[in-house]
């Protein structure tokens, strides 16, 4: 049986690109008769308010996508993520990391591909004695082995990346206590029995470092399809700045047929013009269909 996810963050209106990524999670387990999660990913105390969360599965009703049961949002799971957590640091792969945003900056390290920082390593072979003497509360961070993490992905093909010389140790808990979101996506997804992950891929790079983790928490891990992010016309992402992209503007002057009509276009599932409803749409989906690389807002809901 087929278990996907709907995560969005509730720190502001759902915006088309939001929309785009829902429903294409949504269309690729409905098309196979599967099954939907919905989980807030509200970690973040300082980004995410409750009333986002409520208008978020409002719209989504708006939409026509809808889920199976709701996940306990991860502003309430952290007993989950500390049992991973304290199960990762028994096998002594976690230390702590007192480097300072400035202390990674500065630091001599080589930077991944992409523009990430490349963790150097600085905290890892801290004494005891150096670790007492610090003052300020620490980041923690997970050791990745000197081995290669390949992804198949179903719409972006094969992805790998050496863990140890293309990321670096990673954070899995906060200096203020939050757990990241690398364990919290992969400590839920395992909770919840998710199959299939459809996301944007922004997020195909964070893909091996999840490997890792189930791989140490001993969890087969989902399928993941890494979908094509909507641009702006100048060739920036969309943002949650984009008001006039966002649901309280687009419902203002659309219907749902029409914008998933919109985005089904985008997506190669229907021809130019057509609207459809979420039903209709599934009856019809396939990923051979979807483009890989990324698209232009479509132009009816500019
Ligand atoms: N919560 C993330 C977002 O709002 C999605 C994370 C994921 O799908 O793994 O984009």
């Amino acid at each position: 049986m087929t278990v996907g996810r709907f995560a969005p963050t509730p720190s502001g209106r759902m915006h088309l690109g939001n929309v785009w990524s829902a429903l294409l999670s949504w269309l690729s387990v409905r098309s196979r008769g599967g099954e939907m999660v919905l989980r807030m990913e509200d970690l973040d105390p300082r980004r995410c308010r409750p009333e986002y969360a409520v208008q978020l599965r409002e719209d989504l009703r708006w939409l026509g996508l809808d889920w199976d049961r709701e996940q306990t949002p991860q502003s309430q799971r952290s007993g989950a993520y500390a049992a991973a957590f304290r199960a990762l640091a028994d096998r002594g792969l976690v230390y702590p990391c007192y480097c300072s945003r400035a202390d990674l900056h500065a630091a001599d390290a080589p930077h991944a591909a992409d523009g990430r920082l490349l963790y150097a390593g600085t905290c890892r072979s801290l004494t005891e004695a150096e670790r007492r003497a610090k003052t300020k509360p620490p980041a923690w961070r997970l050791e990745v082995p000197d081995r290669e993490f390949a992804v198949q992905d179903g719409l972006q093909g094969r992805y790998a990346e050496n863990l140890a010389r293309e990321s670096g140790d990673f954070i899995i808990r906060r200096a203020d206590g939050v757990y990241a979101y690398q364990l919290a996506v992969v400590v839920d997804d395992i909770a919840a029995g998710v199959t299939e992950v459809v996301r944007g891929r922004d997020l195909l790079d964070s893909t091996p470092r999840q490997r890792w983790l189930y791989e140490l928490l001993n969890a087969p891990p989902p399928a993941t399809y890494h979908v094509p992010l909507l641009l702006a016309p100048d060739g920036r992402r969309l943002s949650k700045r984009e008001r006039d992209l966002d649901l309280g503007a687009l419902r203002a002057r659309t219907t749902p047929e029409a914008l998933l009509g919109c985005l089904a276009v985008q997506a190669g599932q229907i021809p130019p013009g057509e609207t459809a409803s979420a039903q209709e749409l599934a009856a019809v989906f396939t990923w051979k269909k979807v483009p890989r690389e990324n698209l232009p807002v479509p132009q009816i809901v500019q």
